[in-house]
């Protein structure tokens, strides 16, 4: 089924205004529809009552954009995750971290992905869409109204590959910093890399954090992890990066899935440095999270400890994300439309 009437999630002050507008009502009802849609996340018209009764009650049916909630767990360590049902019947995840003085949310980008990394279980799920912008900041405030507390920050850390749908998720981080209210330097775009991609980025002089899945220290174990590294060796890639800093002057962190007896071992770490040399980066480490169809192996904390030191004494500043929400399987890598649906 195609989205055919365009959703009033996503649409601009100016353009929420052209619409009230055109439907009869004088131009301040367009910064009240504003008002309600990104501030008070209502999911229907119907909800606004500052609107006039009978205009409402015209409107109840109107598509707003906003997902249902199909599914819901909630993880030992309160992180939750959602699978989110979309317009045209699409399932997405979306999970809430909170922590003491944040709430995250890690969105999807697109629905399932096409870039099949080994060790990710969305890839392994095949690809069907990209999302709207209004699809990813729906996810933000579903969250958002689920815990009752403002999202403080948002990682493009869920489905899909954010670069392989550059307009739309730009289009999702303009409305998630001016009309929900989030800073752009509580975003984080993470991508395994595209050609040309990470420039054109660059080029919307966006203050969001670039992180670019490494995964690994030379470009033979990186082809073999990552299908889509053959068509752009880290070389350019790191070249790219380079370039990125210098036109944003953001810096960027690299995140490395540390896969026992694969990448993780005390010379991988040394090949890393020497790739980081002089590179104004932060290095990522993400244990990797068990998936069914993959049979590597979780490092144990003595080889992920040598790994770090071996970083540290090279100077590459490091830190290990231990991913949340692993039992709910709504960590990094883990996510996929049917899992939660079958437990
Ligand atoms: N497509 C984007 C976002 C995907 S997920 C990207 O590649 O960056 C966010 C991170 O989780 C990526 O670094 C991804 O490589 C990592 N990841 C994927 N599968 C994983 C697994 N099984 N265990 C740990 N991390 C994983």
């Amino acid at each position: 089924m195609l989205i055919t009437q365009e959703t009033l999630l996503g649409k601009s002050l100016e353009e929420l205004t052209q619409w009230v507008q055109e439907q009869g009502q004088p131009a301040y009802r367009g910064k009240q529809l504003y008002q309600w849609l990104y501030q008070k996340g209502v999911r229907s018209l119907d909800e606004i009552s500052v609107f006039p009764k009978t205009w409402r009650e015209q409107l109840t049916d109107y598509p707003i954009g906003r997902s249902n909630i199909e599914y819901r767990t909630i993880a030992p360590d309160a992180t939750r995750k959602y699978l989110l049902g979309l317009e045209d019947g699409l399932i997405i995840e979306a999970v809430g971290i909170p922590t003491a003085k944040r709430l995250t949310v890690c969105v999807s980008s697109q629905v399932g992905c096409p870039m099949a990394c080994d060790f990710c279980a969305t890839g392994k799920g095949g690809y069907q869409r990209h999302l709207k912008a209004h699809e990813i900041v729906d996810q933000v405030l579903t969250v958002q109204e689920d815990f009752q507390r403002r999202v403080s920050h948002v990682v493009f850390m869920g489905m899909g590959e954010p670069l392989l749908n550059l307009e739309e998720v730009v289009k999702s981080v303009k409305i998630l910093n001016q009309d929900v209210g989030i800073g752009q330097r509580s975003l984080t775009i993470s991508t395994v890399g595209l050609p040309q991609k990470i420039i054109q980025l660059a080029h919307h002089r966006l203050q969001v954090t670039l992180a670019v899945s490494l995964h690994a220290s030379n470009q033979k174990l990186r082809e073999k992890l990552i299908p889509s590294a053959k068509h752009y060796p880290l070389k350019q890639l790191l070249a790219d990066c380079r370039e990125y800093v210098k036109t944003t002057k953001r810096r960027i962190s690299f995140e490395y899935v540390l896969l026992g007896g694969v990448n993780d071992l005390p010379n991988h770490a040394i090949e890393l440095s020497e790739l980081l040399r002089g590179f104004q980066s932060h290095v990522n480490l993400i244990p990797y999270n068990p998936i069914e169809e993959a049979d590597y192996q979780r490092p144990n904390q003595e080889q992920i400890q040598q790994f770090i030191e071996v970083l540290e004494q090279q100077k590459v500043a490091v830190s290990v994300r231990y991913s949340r929400g692993l039992e709910a399987n709504a960590a990094c890598g883990q996510l996929r439309a049917s899992q939660g649906l079958k437990s």
